[in-house]
């Protein structure tokens, strides 16, 4: 449940950007390569200098000012080639994690494409093994919990359906807990993965498919009837279907929502046309993530700014949306109550004159 605040009050945007860049939170929807920040693809270039990525500072800099979505696969894909052995895959995800501590994340899941490695001649194996041995390092030297959905690129189809499925379900890492869809919707039903997914179900994963970014809310029911989604991706057009947005609240899937990234894929023409009040004021358990931060110049605490903003939220109402995306995660239930309470306690130290 979300508070709305009174009208009449309007907090300094200061002071609640500094109550956001504080707040425990737990992130849902944020990419593993799509998280490679200019920082992180730094390192990374200088491990393999024939790369074609800029290795100074200021060049890489305007390599990742977002031009358009043309211009976000092409950073991607150049992360992509950036990852030629299991020690970039470590390097990559253990500092990743030191992004999301720096902005008080606590818990995270992080949105894995193992095919994309696998396809470029890294063993399934030492690829699981690269991102483990990060997550265990980040858990205890930077106090940040992070757990898997390892996702089938939509684009890739069939064969890198049942690759992941394969990956995922026989080798499974202890970090993986859900399973996921990714990539262009257009033209990539969501019903041909229902036999992965199923697999996937079986093999005692959450479903959490991508559905309803550049696509109508059919592809939202798609994603419910045909993977038995628990938390929906996105989920932008699920507004324009009343009777889907009941079931959702009904039903209490999530949505994932992530505003930046609605507008740099063109789901959302305007932030102040984004349809996050919409979702609330439905009654639709809303989360607020960051899908590929660097790429669309923006990282979680800002996401919770626009999200505050649009909302007309006062820190205890952005608290209670940190609280929605606890609520929504797949955290055990001993880690729920800690980060509730870690929030609790914030909110109620929290003294915006000082
Ligand atoms: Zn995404």
């Amino acid at each position: 449940m979300i508070r709305f605040a009174f009208p009449h009050w309007r907090p300094q945007l200061s002071d609640l950007n500094a109550f956001i860049a504080g707040l425990p939170k737990a992130e849902l929807h944020v990419h593993h390569v799509g998280s490679a920040s200019p920082r992180i693809v730094a390192e990374l270039a200088a491990r393999h200098p024939d790369s074609t990525v800029p290795h100074d500072p200021e060049a890489l800099r305007d390599f990742f000012t977002f031009t358009d979505f043309a211009h976000f696969i092409e950073v991607y894909l150049s992360v992509v080639d950036l990852l030629r052995d299991a020690e970039d895959v470590r390097l990559l995800t253990f500092e990743i994690a030191r992004d999301l501590a720096r902005q008080q994340v606590r818990y995270a899941e992080l949105t894995v494409t193992p095919f994309s490695s696998t396809s470029r001649g890294i063993a399934a194996e030492a690829f699981l093994d690269a991102i483990e041995d990060a997550r265990v390092a980040a858990e205890k030297e930077l106090g940040v919990v992070l757990r898997w959905t390892f996702d089938i690129p939509g684009e890739a189809g069939l064969p890198a359906a049942e690759e992941t499925t394969r990956i995922a379900t026989e080798m499974g890492p202890e970090g993986l807990i859900s399973f996921g869809l990714g990539g262009p919707e257009i033209g990539v039903p969501r019903p041909q993965f229902k036999p992965h997914f199923d697999r996937a179900i079986a093999a005692g994963l959450h479903s959490v498919p991508h559905a309803g970014e550049t696509t109508g809310p059919e592809t939202v029911w798609d994603a419910l009837t045909s993977l038995r989604a628990e938390r929906i991706g996105h989920g932008t057009s699920s507004v324009r279907d009343p009777r889907l947005l009941e079931h959702l609240a009904e039903h209490r899937i999530p949505l994932e929502v992530c505003p930046t990234s609605n507008i740099a894929t063109r789901a959302v023409e305007d932030l102040d046309d984004h349809p996050v009040r919409e979702m609330v004021e439905a009654g639709v358990l809303v989360t607020i993530n960051s899908d590929d931060p660097p790429m669309f110049s923006t990282d979680l605490n800002s996401e919770y700014a626009i999200a505050a903003r649009l909302l007309s939220l006062d820190a205890a109402g952005i608290a209670d949306l940190a609280k929605n995306a606890v609520t929504a995660s797949f955290m055990d239930a001993p880690g729920k109550t800690r980060l509730n309470d870690e929030i609790d306690a914030y909110l109620t130290d929290w003294d915006p004159r000082h």
